[in-house]
């Protein structure tokens, strides 16, 4: 039996004010709201359409930021760097969530989603699941490893996985709110969405099941279409 389609509510923050420029690449913003409705969303979508869940646009906002600290922050993300295991700097997360005004969110009616330019240290985004809080880089070094200046992230990717998209990103982000976790490295199957060796955008029967009863746990009785 087919199970009914859960809907659930995301919104998106643009960043427009963080200045980051690294290795004289200045990463403007250049996501727009049409990318999110029209390309983004729809490929999270059919990602997610294996586990009878559809992310819904609650909606799309210019989001500023403090001025105080801003530059103090700025510089801290552009030099962060992962540690000898390949750990990402969670302070830089911190500091980052430090300079929106994350009150006027209210947890209980949807996702909320940051993009900003860059992210740092070859990291494409980052997720608070209990605050139902997703960063998002829309620059990347990560297929480099670092090792070249950071580049706009692909929209989407057409055929397999390859070096990820900003789509994809988003999808394992979102994944991670629904109580998805990393599998341990080398463990089959392989193209998960949540990675592992070869990853890919699959989602197993155990994940598409923790997600939809993590949903019902995060927003009570969920929408249902
Ligand atoms: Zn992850």
């Amino acid at each position: 039996m087919k199970q009914p389609k859960i809907q659930i509510p995301v919104h998106f923050h643009l960043v427009a004010d963080l200045l980051m420029v690294k290795r004289e690449v200045a990463m403007t913003p250049w996501l727009t709201p049409e990318q999110l409705a029209k390309t983004v969303l729809p490929e999270v979508n059919r990602i997610w359409s294996v586990a009878q869940i559809e992310w819904k646009l609650s909606g799309v906002s210019p989001a500023t930021t403090r001025s105080e600290g801003r530059a103090e922050v700025t510089a801290y993300v552009l030099n962060a760097v992962r540690d000898s295991e390949g750990h990402s700097d969670p302070e830089r997360v911190k500091k980052l969530l430090s300079l929106f005004a994350l009150e006027k969110n209210d947890p209980k009616v949807a996702v909320n989603v940051y993009v900003v330019p860059y992210l740092g240290g070859t990291s494409q985004g980052h997720a608070l699941p209990g605050r139902k809080l997703v960063l998002l880089g829309q620059w990347t070094d990560k297929p480099s490893r670092g090792k070249r200046p950071p580049e706009k992230c692909l929209l989407i990717e057409n055929g397999p996985f390859r070096q990820g998209s900003f789509s994809r990103t988003v999808a394992h982000e979102l994944g991670h709110v629904l109580g998805l976790k990393h599998p341990e490295p080398g463990a089959p199957p392989f193209h998960r969405l949540m990675g592992g060796n070869d990853p890919g955008n699959d989602l197993t029967d155990d994940e598409k099941n923790t997600a939809r009863k993590t949903t019902a746990v995060l927003f009570g009785s969920p929408t249902r279409a």
